[in-house]
């Protein structure tokens, strides 16, 4: 069967071309933080207009870590851990159509 018109060969195909989008992913999870910055005349003070702290928390040499994030670019690094989401869940997928055609050619050779 030729591969345009194997679906799960599409599928692979439309994946693998989707990969180079998410060149710039970043590992970890994004996490908004409320915090008061101690400053009596603050607005934070009043406990409720509170200032966000982005971070990103990821796992260097196994252990957990969290890094500051600058408000500004709060929305392009969450994206960018995002774009691992869609890349990990691409590579699940890939996998899959790959095990399936894998036990498909194991059985057909099978004597
Ligand atoms: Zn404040």
């Amino acid at each position: 069967m030729k591969s345009h018109h194997d679906p799960d060969l599409q599928l692979r195909g439309r994946l693998i071309r989707s990969l180079g989008a998410l060149r710039e992913m970043l590992p970890g999870s994004f996490v908004e933080r409320k915090r008061a910055c101690g400053r009596p005349n603050c607005h934070c003070a009043d406990g409720k207009n509170l200032h966000s702290q982005f971070q990103i928390s990821v796992l260097v040499d196994g252990k957990p870590k969290a890094f500051n994030i600058p408000a500004e670019w709060a929305d392009q690094v969450r994206e960018k851990t995002e774009m691992r989401r869609r890349f990990e869940a691409a590579a699940a997928t890939i996998c899959g159509v790959n095990l399936k055609r894998f036990l498909k050619e194991k059985q057909e050779r099978q004597p």
